[in-house]
């Protein structure tokens, strides 16, 4: 062969500057690329020497990446298939480029979208070399060594050289732009990050030693890869240990994972992976330490949204598939129908993994419960289907640390706390501590109370009542206890109007001022030995402030003062007490007061009924500014009376403390008023 010169053939006026402009933030995967066809060409050989199209010896099958700094050279070298002069024509200078401004236009800011769509992984090497050499010889019997040479421009030479290995070497000049690529260090972290777990070994530098009081370079070639990762064996050939080594090898320094799915599937589409469940300790760990993606064992991306359902981004691990269009755009992947096949097989695995690991090991499943509950809900929450599947194993705990599946949990609450209108209501505590008094005077009825104090458990509420057929959750402090499972028409409260009166008054009165905090006052005749007054807060309106606080745009509900309802047990002794000794003191003050409102406000009513007559209306506004002048004389004597009534504000301050609600001054004075109290 003599010396060729030649124009390369693409189409458009020049492919170097748009590989140079536009790969610009991506060109550290020029190494993937390069050393990924040096892997293939290899792999290629071994293939062919199995069919007994190769009889040459496949003795030295490594990959050798090599940095000369002196040079300025970065060389892949290999030992594979190597190429002829018509190869190089026609693999290397012909490029498929139809339609490529278009194209390139589209994706110019993702370097991999436009070395997939074009195979120019080669041409990534433009990326950082002012010059590209290949020198290469073919497998093929007699083949000719040949010299490729191109500095950028469309135009290349081609002539034979000396070459005696079979295989080869694309030696890369790298431009003044780039010299942190003749770094070894540098180098080795692009391999590690890519080409750690190619099938081939991938030799970079030496092995260093500690010798005369700092490391040195061994003789011992330094290979960067695994060959054969955990995740393309067969799982039966796997110890649990592997595992764990496994993930130790890809996470350094995390704890070990609570378990692991092996996926493999080969119909209808090609995928290994390992997906780990990981003990999180911070949000830090989640956000940095992901899901990796590769294709034939080199590594793409860790950005798997759309390949992986959402809720799996918490996972970890690697998925292998050749039939993800790795190298396209975003926007084209998550579109792709083979992906969303994919994300629905792994959620498919993923749930009935789960279930057979609670199936198989229900102890140990309930030991890693809370740690794994995360996972579960989000995906409950986030997918239809997984959620369907995960009904079964989801696990609910009670206040006592006892596991239950939906179905049992409901098979258990089911006989003592159906309420009139036949739903079963599901009790839950969010602070078992905090609302320790609340999830007694449940126990006291033989109620189950769960716990729900994770991150996603205001959400999972919801998803459960709405799953479950005739069910209501509420948290056990929303209300009194008999109120929250209603059983039947229970005994109102045993108040005549002007008892109720004084009594609201007087407990209005007493009322610490809490910020952002209102009540309101009301009467429930409960069981003598329930608490004399019971703090509670509205279900309806603490989820929707819960709701308000993760999502913006609801500020409505999220600056809305937190109402909280006061609830006066009038069957408890003390109560008893205190309504007997208001009415006596007040009754006869205040009757008198409330006759007189009584009969101002049927006089208002009537003045109000007579239309056009500008004098009655007149008249039934004076009489209104009197009613209000009555009640503000009833509301100042009845709150004189409760001044004198230490009792009332200890009744009050008792149940604020049940619920955290007293804090600074008034708990001082609280304490202070116990102790004159003893
Ligand atoms: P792709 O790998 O996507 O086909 P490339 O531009 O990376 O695109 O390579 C084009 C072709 O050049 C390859 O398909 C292969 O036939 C040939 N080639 C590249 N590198 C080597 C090598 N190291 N050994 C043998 N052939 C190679």
């Amino acid at each position: 062969m003599s010396q060729t010169k030649g124009t390369i053939g693409v189409t458009t006026e020049n492919i170097f500057p748009v590989i140079k402009k536009f790969l610009y933030s991506d060109h550290e995967i020029f190494l993937r690329e390069l050393v990924s066809n040096a892997v293939d060409a290899t792999q290629k050989l071994k293939t062919l020497s199995s069919f007994g199209e190769f009889k040459g010896s496949l003795d030295d099958m490594t990959v050798r990446v090599t940095v000369d700094k002196e040079a300025g050279t970065l060389t892949v070298s290999d030992h594979g298939i190597g190429m002829t002069a018509d190869d190089i024509e026609k693999y290397i200078n012909q490029i498929a480029f139809s339609g490529a401004e278009e194209f390139l236009e589209k994706y110019k800011d993702d370097a991999n979208a436009i070395i997939g769509h074009f195979g120019l992984g080669f041409y990534s090497a433009f990326m950082v070399a002012s010059k590209v050499e290949i020198r290469s010889l073919s497998y093929k019997e007699g083949a000719e060594a040949v010299r490729w040479e191109c500095d950028g421009s469309p135009e290349f030479t081609m002539e034979p050289c000396d070459k005696a290995e079979r295989g080869t070497d694309i030696i890369l000049h790298i431009d003044d732009e780039n010299k942190e690529f003749l770094e070894q260090a540098r180098v080795d972290a692009l391999l590690k990050k890519y080409c750690r777990f190619l099938p081939v070994p991938v030799i970079s530098g030496k092995e260093q030693e500690w010798k005369d009081g700092k490391m040195a370079d061994t003789d011992r070639d330094k290979v960067i890869n695994i060959t054969e990762p955990t995740w393309t064996k067969k799982p039966a050939a796997l110890t649990d240990q592997d595992y764990r080594d496994f993930y130790r090898e890809l996470y350094p320094g995390q704890d070990d994972p609570l378990f692991w799915i092996h996926l493999n599937v080969d119909y209808p589409f090609t995928l290994t992976g390992i997906l780990f469940f990981p003990k999180i300790k911070n949000n830090f760990e989640v956000t940095k330490n992901r899901i990796q993606l590769y294709c034939n064992q080199v590594y793409v991306t860790d950005s798997v949204e759309g390949v992986v359902p959402e809720f799996m981004m918490l996972l970890q691990g690697v998925i292998d598939s050749p039939d993800i269009p790795l190298n396209v755009s975003r926007s084209y992947l998550q579109s792709d129908s083979n992906v969303k096949k994919i994300s629905s097989y792994i959620t498919k695995k993923v749930a009935s993994r789960l279930e057979e690991l609670f199936k198989a090991d229900r102890k140990e499943f309930e030991q890693k419960w809370d740690d794994i509950k995360i996972f579960i809900e989000y995906g409950m929450l986030t997918d239809e289907k997984f959620c369907d599947a995960a009904m079964k194993f989801d696990l609910l705990k009670d206040t006592e640390g006892r596991y239950f599946t939906i179905d049992e949990y409901k098979e258990l609450v089911s006989p003592s706390q159906t309420d009139k209108e036949g739903d079963i209501v599901m009790l839950y505590a969010t602070d078992p501590t905090a609302q320790y008094s609340y999830i007694k005077a449940a126990a006291d009825r033989g109620y189950s109370v769960l716990v729900m104090d994770g991150q996603l458990d205001s959400h999972f509420v919801g998803l459960l009542e709405h799953k479950i057929d005739k069910c209501r959750l509420v948290r056990v402090d929303s209300d009194v206890i008999d109120n929250l499972i209603p059983k039947s028409d229970r005994k109102a409260a045993d108040l005549t109007p002007t008892q109720r009166d004084i009594l609201t008054a007087m407990f209005n009165s007493q009322l610490p001022k809490v910020d952002k905090a209102q009540f309101l006052v009301s009467f429930e005749a409960m069981k003598e030995t329930d608490a004399p007054v019971v703090v509670t807060q509205n279900e309806y309106m603490r989820r929707m402030k819960e709701m308000a606080a993760l999502q913006p745009g609801m500020n409505f509900y999220g600056d809305m003062p937190d109402s909280y309802q006061l609830i006066v047990n009038t069957e408890q002794p003390v109560v008893k007490r205190v309504t007997a000794a208001a009415d006596e003191a007040l009754a006869a003050q205040v009757k008198p007061i409330e006759d007189e409102i009584e009969a101002k406000n049927a006089e208002i009513t009537r003045l109000r009924e007579k239309k056009d007559d500008a004098e009655a209306a007149k008249q039934a506004d004076a009489l209104s500014a009197e009613v209000s002048a009555a009640r503000e004389r009833q509301t100042k004597l009845v709150a004189d009376y409760a001044a004198t009534q230490p009792v009332v504000k200890q009744l009050l301050d008792l149940a604020l403390l049940g619920n955290g609600l007293l804090r600074g001054e008034d708990l001082s004075r609280f304490i202070a008023r116990s102790v004159s109290l003893l």
